[in-house]
């Protein structure tokens, strides 16, 4: 489970207090303040605080002494101009602090992204909790043989359902002489009475890698478009995109013109080469260009064809 009882009930009751504030709010962020959104088997995203809005964009860059906002479409013509030609410091003024459940092979991934501030669950102090991360079977799929880093065809259901028992019970196992080491059972008693257990920051190496750990993580807008540009790529590996994809949803409702403007100018643009731009040209004027008049090497030349969708992608 996501979330236990108790502590939907902290959530509620945070959720029920009310602050007045002097500084700007956004109606669609708080509805779902502390609310947790569920990813994968065990996992959440939950909004804890934010600062700023679209209007903070506008009025850092105009250095205006008011709320910096003119009529809509001037704010969000600006904020499309600043993020095509890569103003990005604008940006740096909002803020965005998630809470975070999620397996610990995910948050290897994710603490890659430097440039935000994190605090983890200790896992030297407490407990981690017995919930593992168990891909569903539309997710267990053989290695690819054209992308040493990704996924390729479904294996058979059978098969799947035999990984899965295996994930499961490997860290069932581990989980268990954990808790042996520590001497703890799941409810936080002794297992023997009177017997010291081994420290937590020891015990806690056994643990398998799709165990469920939790953060706080806090960024400013420029470096989450940054996390996304990478994460919510259809290339980002699927455990780590689906936290994406929500957070993504959670900045549209904050700073809708914002993400407009980076969903146009970076998630779905492309960055070509000079090579690519000419092939383009020649294109354009109506000239019949093969990969090997192109220039470009084959991958290239693939990746420029399906981006562009032009010709048969070469064998
Ligand atoms: C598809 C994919 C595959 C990947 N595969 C691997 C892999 O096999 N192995 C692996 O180790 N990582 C891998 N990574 C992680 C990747 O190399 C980056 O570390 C990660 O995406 C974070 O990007 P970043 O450094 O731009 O972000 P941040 O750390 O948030 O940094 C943001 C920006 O700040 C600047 N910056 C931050 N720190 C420094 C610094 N020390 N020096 C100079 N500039 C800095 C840079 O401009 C950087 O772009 C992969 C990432 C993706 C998306």
């Amino acid at each position: 489970m996501p979330v236990d009882k108790e502590n939907l009930a902290e959530i509620s009751l945070a959720r029920a207090e009310r602050n007045t504030t002097a500084r700007p709010t956004v109606q669609a962020i708080e509805e779902i303040l502390f609310q947790p959104f569920d990813v994968l088997d065990h996992g959440f995203v939950r909004v804890i605080d934010y600062m700023g809005d679209d209007s903070s964009v506008v009025q850092a860059a105009r250095v205006s002494y008011g709320r910096g906002t003119k009529k809509l479409n001037e704010d969000r013509g600006l904020i499309r101009y600043l993020m095509a030609h890569s103003h990005t410091t604008p940006f740096e003024m909002a803020e965005l602090k998630i809470h975070v459940k999620l397996p610990i092979f995910v948050a290897r991934q994710w603490v890659r992204h430097r440039t935000a501030s994190l605090n983890e669950y200790s896992a030297r102090y407490s407990v981690l909790d017995r919930e593992f991360y168990i891909p569903e079977v539309e997710q267990i799929s053989s290695q690819s043989t054209n992308n040493r880093q990704g996924r390729g065809e479904l294996l058979k259901r059978q098969k799947s359902e035999y990984v899965q028992e295996l994930l499961r019970d490997d860290a069932n196992r581990n989980y268990n002489n954990y808790l042996q080491m520590i001497n703890s059972d799941d409810a936080g008693q002794p297992l023997r009475e009177g017997e010291d257990g081994l420290a937590r920051e020891l015990a806690r190496m056994n643990l398998t890698l799709n165990t469920y750990t939790q953060w706080y993580w806090k960024a400013n807008l420029h470096n989450i478009f940054n996390f996304l540009r990478l994460r919510a790529d259809p290339h980002a590996q699927y455990e780590i995109r689906v936290y994406a994809d929500i957070i993504l949803d959670i900045v549209k409702r904050w700073m809708p013109l914002s993400h407009e403007a980076f969903i146009d100018y970076k998630l779905n643009s492309a960055t070509i080469s000079s090579q690519s731009i000419a092939v383009i040209k020649r294109l354009i004027k109506g000239e019949q260009v093969t990969q090997e008049s192109s220039g470009l090497t084959l991958r290239e030349w693939t990746e420029l064809q399906r981006r562009f969708e032009f010709g048969a992608p070469s064998a």
